[in-house]
């Protein structure tokens, strides 16, 4: 699937929509999911333009993917949810199957409560 530029996180990547953001560095976005489905609910986004994991993972350069995920634990440390606290859950939804709805790669970071059953 080619990248699709108007999707809504490249738009709040680009500052034409608003974020409640958490964290910013050269390689991630992380703000408030605007649905929350946990106490707390944080989406990462990576600032390239990658559709989904499997597109980033192949054409990712390893300092991005390095950088991404890196930066989940500045994130919930951030957030005091690392595994010095009490943990979180870290999910992304890949294609159809997946359930993925915006095609801008995420994680969802669920943390601040008990997440429950893996799926359902
Ligand atoms: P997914 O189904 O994995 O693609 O998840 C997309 C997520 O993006 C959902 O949890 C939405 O609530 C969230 N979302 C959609 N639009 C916005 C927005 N403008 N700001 C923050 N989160 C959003």
């Amino acid at each position: 699937m080619a990248y699709d530029k108007n999707n809504i996180f490249a738009k709040i990547l680009r500052g034409e929509i608003p974020c409640k953001k958490v964290y910013e560095n050269d390689f991630v976005l992380a703000f408030h999911d605007i649905n929350p489905q946990k106490k707390i609910h944080v989406l990462v986004i990576p600032k390239g333009e990658y559709v989904d994991l499997d597109d980033f993972n192949e054409k990712a350069t390893d300092k991005e993917i390095v950088g991404f995920n890196k930066a989940i634990l500045e994130i919930v440390t951030k957030l005091k949810i690392s595994n010095k606290s009490n943990g979180y859950r870290v999910l992304s939804n890949i294609g159809s199957d997946g359930g993925q709805e915006v095609p801008h790669l995420h994680y969802h970071i669920f943390g601040g409560e008990k997440i429950g059953k893996m799926v359902n």
